[in-house]
C-alpha cells in the first residue's frame, strides 16, 4: 500500500533548536526548572518557547509559532510570558533573529548591585562594552519590554533588575554564546569586586578589542581562502 504522506510541521528546524537550546541552558545551569526563555526568528514568523512547560520534554511541536504581532499560528501551548519582549526585539534591532533570556545566577546577582556592568574585559564589545541593567518591572508586562527595549541600543544583551539576562543575535548559537560571555563576565566581575575595585577597560581599549575581533574572526573563516601576505 502507497505510504500517505503526512505533511511537515511549520518551522521544524527551527523549533527543534529553539527546544535543543532551552535544554543547554538547563544543562548549563543558567536557569533553573521552567524560568528563562528561547525564541527564533524565521521571516515574518517566531519559534519561542511555551510558558512554564519541563524544557527537558519539549518535542519540536511543542514550541509556539506565532506572527510578529504574536498571533498564534502553530503550537498547542501558551507562549512564553515574555513573548511580547521578543517581538519587541525582533521588530527594533534589525540584526536581531535570535534571542535567549534566562536568570543566570552571576548575571542575575549583579543586576542588584550596579546600574551597568562596566566593560572589565575584552570579550564584552561583542555585548556593545559595558552592559546596562534595564530598570525593574513585572515579569511578562508590557513595561518590562519597555524597560529592556530603551536600555538595548548600542548592545547585543541587557541585565534586567533583579530578574536576570536578556541577549540577541543573528543566530540561536551566537544568542547562546553571548549569554554565556555575560554570565561569565558577571561572574568575574563579583569575584573581583569581593576584594577591591574592579577596574574597567576606557572606550579607545575597547575599540582596539573590537578592530582586532573582526580581523581574527574574518582570518579564522580558513586559512587556505585568506592566506597571509
Ligand atoms: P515563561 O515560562 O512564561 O517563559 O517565563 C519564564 C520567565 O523567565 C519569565 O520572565
Ligand atoms: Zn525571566
Amino acid at each position: 500500500m502507497a505510504e500517505i504522506p503526512t505533511a511537515k510541521p511549520l518551522l521544524e528546524e527551527a523549533r527543534r533548536s529553539v527546544a535543543e537550546t532551552a535544554r543547554k541552558l538547563l544543562t548549563s545551569r543558567l536557569i533553573v526548572n521552567t524560568s528563562g526563555n528561547v525564541s527564533q526568528r524565521i521571516g515574518d514568523l517566531v519559534a519561542i518557547t511555551p510558558s512554564a512547560r519541563d524544557y527537558m520534554q519539549l518535542a519540536p511541536e511543542d514550541i509556539c509559532v506565532v506572527d510578529l504581532d504574536g498571533n498564534r499560528v502553530d503550537g498547542k501551548w501558551l507562549p512564553s510570558s515574555e513573548l511580547e519582549l521578543h517581538l519587541a526585539l525582533y521588530r527594533d534591532c534589525p540584526d536581531c533573529a535570535a534571542i535567549v533570556h534566562t536568570h543566570s545566577v552571576h548575571a542575575t546577582a549583579a543586576t542588584m548591585l550596579t546600574d551597568e556592568l562596566p566593560a572589565i574585559h575584552y570579550q564584552m564589545c561583542d555585548l556593545g562594552g559595558a552592559v546596562p541593567v534595564a530598570p525593574y518591572a513585572t515579569f511578562g508586562s508590557p513595561e518590562l519590554a519597555q524597560s529592556v527595549l530603551s536600555a538595548i541600543p548600542g548592545h547585543t544583551a541587557v541585565l534586567m533588575a533583579n530578574h536576570g539576562s536578556i541577549s540577541y543575535g543573528p543566530t540561536l548559537e551566537k544568542a547562546l554564546a553571548r549569554t554565556v560571555l555575560l554570565e561569565w563576565c558577571a561572574e568575574v566581575w563579583l569575584k573581583a569586586k569581593s576584594v577591591g575595585t574592579p577596574r574597567a577597560l576606557n572606550d579607545g581599549q575597547l575599540r582596539e578589542a573590537t578592530d582586532q575581533m573582526k580581523r581574527y574572526s574574518s582570518a579564522r573563516a580558513c586559512y587556505h581562502c585568506h592566506p597571509k601576505t
